[in-house]
C-alpha cells in the first residue's frame, strides 16, 4: 500500500456523487444524527466527502475510524502470539454506545481481500474470533437494523491489482473506480433518481414473490439440483428497507438481490459454486456440497477446501443456509464481466445462498419474534454468515408451492 496521487485515476466528480449517494440514499442521515465511519486510510478522499455530505445534510458529529493495511501486517510479523486473542473491546463498546444513542454507520470497503493469504492461518482465524466476539455488542445493533446504515466502496489500489492484475497500479485504480461508479449508479445524470426508480423495481420483484408464498424453490443447472425450502412465515426484501428507528435506509450500494430465509431442515440435494469466494485472505473455488435434511453432509472444493471445511466447523449453524438471494444474470454488476474478490460486488452478481446466520427481520413480523420462535419457524442461527454464487446464465429455478405444484421463477439466468 502506498499514498499514490489518488486524483489520477479516481474521477473526483463522481467520487463527490458517491458521497451524495451515501448520505442522501445509503443513510438518508438525519438532521442532528450522529455517524460513525469506520475506512481503510487509503479511502481517505472518500472519507473527507462523506463527512462534507454528511454536515451538509445537518449532522450532530461525524467521526471516523481507519485502518491501514501496513499496521495490520505489522501485528503478524512483530506481534506477541498472546496478542491474537485479543481485540479492542473498548472501542467497539464505545460504537455500540454511539449506535444505542442512535447514531448511523457507514463503513467503506475495499480492504485487499488477499491481505492475509500469507500469514499464519492458526492466528488470523484466532484473532477473526476474538475480533468477532468484542464486536458482537455493535455488530447486533447494526444486524438487527436498529439503526440507518450503509455500505460503499473505494477503488484501494491493493485491492484494484487483484481485480486488474495485469494493469499498472493507476490504470488499475482507474478500472475498478469506474467498475464501483457504474455499480453504484453514480455515473448516470441523476443518482437520486435512479436509485429511486431501482428500489421501486426491487420493491415490485420482492413483492410478487412475497405473494405467491412458495414453499420452497429449485435450482437446476450444471453441477447443481437443490431444493431450498423457505422458512415459515419467510418474507422477501430487497432495496430500501426501514431500521427500527424509523428511517429508511439502503444498507448495501451496489446491491441488485431480492433475498429471504431459508428453512435450516429443509434443503436437499447438491450445488456448485458458479464464482469463486475469497474468505479471510483465501480463495475458494469450484465448491460442491450435498444436503441432507437442511445440513452440508459432503464439501469439496478445487480450491481452498481446506479452508471451506474449516468454516463449516465454526458452529452447529455453519453448515446450514441463512439466506437465499436473487439476481438477475444480466444485472449491471454480472453483465461488467468482473470478479471483484468482494461479497458486496460479488453477491450482487449472481444468485447466492449463505451458510450461517438468517436475518429476523425476513420473516413476517420479524423484529417482533424470540429467538426460539425464529428457531421454530426455520430460522439458523451462527457466528458466520458466507455468501456463495451459485447462479448463472445456465440455471433455472422453480418456485415450488405447498400442493407441489411449480411457477417458473428464473429461466437461463433471467426472470420468468
Ligand atoms: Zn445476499
Ligand atoms: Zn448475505
Amino acid at each position: 500500500m502506498n499514498f499514490m496521487p489518488q486524483g489520477h485515476s479516481v474521477d473526483p466528480v463522481k467520487l463527490d456523487k458517491l458521497a451524495e449517494v451515501a448520505v442522501k440514499v445509503g443513510l438518508q442521515l438525519q438532521k442532528g444524527q450522529d455517524l460513525v465511519i469506520t475506512a481503510p486510510v487509503v479511502a481517505i478522499p472518500l472519507v473527507r466527502l462523506i463527512t462534507k455530505h454528511a454536515y451538509q445534510a445537518g449532522a450532530g458529529l461525524v467521526n471516523s475510524f481507519y485502518s491501514d493495511e501496513e499496521s495490520t501486517l505489522a501485528r503478524y510479523q512483530y506481534g506477541s502470539d498472546e496478542s491474537f486473542d485479543r481485540a479492542s473491546g473498548w472501542l467497539y463498546d464505545g460504537m455500540a454506545k454511539a449506535y444505542a444513542n442512535n447514531a448511523a454507520r457507514l463503513a467503506i470497503a475495499g480492504d485487499n481481500p488477499m491481505l492475509l493469504s500469507e500469514q499464519d492461518p492458526g492466528k488470523v482465524s484466532r484473532a477473526n474470533r476474538a475480533n468477532s466476539t468484542a464486536y458482537k455488542p455493535a455488530l447486533e445493533k447494526i444486524s438487527n437494523f436498529d439503526i440507518n446504515w450503509n455500505i460503499v466502496s473505494y477503488p484501494n489500489p491493493s485491492w484494484a491489482k487483484l481485480v486488474f492484475p495485469n494493469d499498472p497500479e493507476a490504470i488499475a485504480v482507474a478500472k475498478l473506480a469506474k467498475a464501483i461508479f457504474a455499480a453504484s449508479r453514480v455515473d448516470l445524470d441523476d443518482p437520486i433518481a435512479a436509485w429511486a426508480e431501482h428500489n421501486a423495481n426491487l420493491r415490485k420483484r420482492s413483492a410478487w414473490l412475497n405473494g405467491q408464498r412458495f414453499s420452497a424453490l429449485h435450482f437446476q443447472g450444471p453441477g447443481t439440483d437443490l431444493t431450498v425450502g423457505l422458512a415459515d412465515g419467510h418474507e422477501w426484501h430487497g432495496g430500501a428497507s426501514m431500521a427500527k428507528n424509523g428511517i429508511t435506509c439502503n444498507p448495501n450500494i451496489p446491491t441488485e438481490e431480492v433475498f429471504t430465509t431459508p428453512h435450516a431442515l429443509r434443503v436437499e440435494g447438491h450445488v456448485s459454486s458458479t464464482k469463486p469466494l475469497s474468505h479471510q485472505g483465501t480463495l475458494i473455488d469450484n465448491i460442491q456440497v450435498h444436503f441432507e435434511g437442511g445440513r452440508i453432509v459432503e464439501a469439496k472444493a478445487t480450491r481452498g477446501a481446506e479452508v471451506l471445511n474449516k468454516v463449516l466447523d465454526t458452529d452447529e449453524g455453519a453448515r446450514r443456509l441463512g439466506e437465499v438471494a436473487l439476481v438477475p444474470h444480466s444485472s449491471p454488476i454480472s453483465a461488467s464481466g468482473i470478479l471483484f474478490y468482494n461479497t458486496l460486488f460479488d453477491e450482487n452478481a449472481s444468485c447466492h445462498i449463505a451458510l450461517g446466520q438468517c436475518y429476523s427481520k425476513c420473516f413476517l413480523d420479524g423484529a417482533n419474534l424470540t429467538q426460539d420462535q425464529l428457531k421454530a419457524q426455520g430460522g439458523n442461527s451462527s457466528l458466520i454468515h458466507i455468501d456463495w454464487m451459485i447462479g448463472s446464465d445456465k440455471v433455472d429455478i422453480d418456485g415450488i408451492n405447498p400442493d407441489g405444484s411449480r411457477v417458473p421463477v428464473m429461466r437461463k439466468g433471467e426472470w420468468a
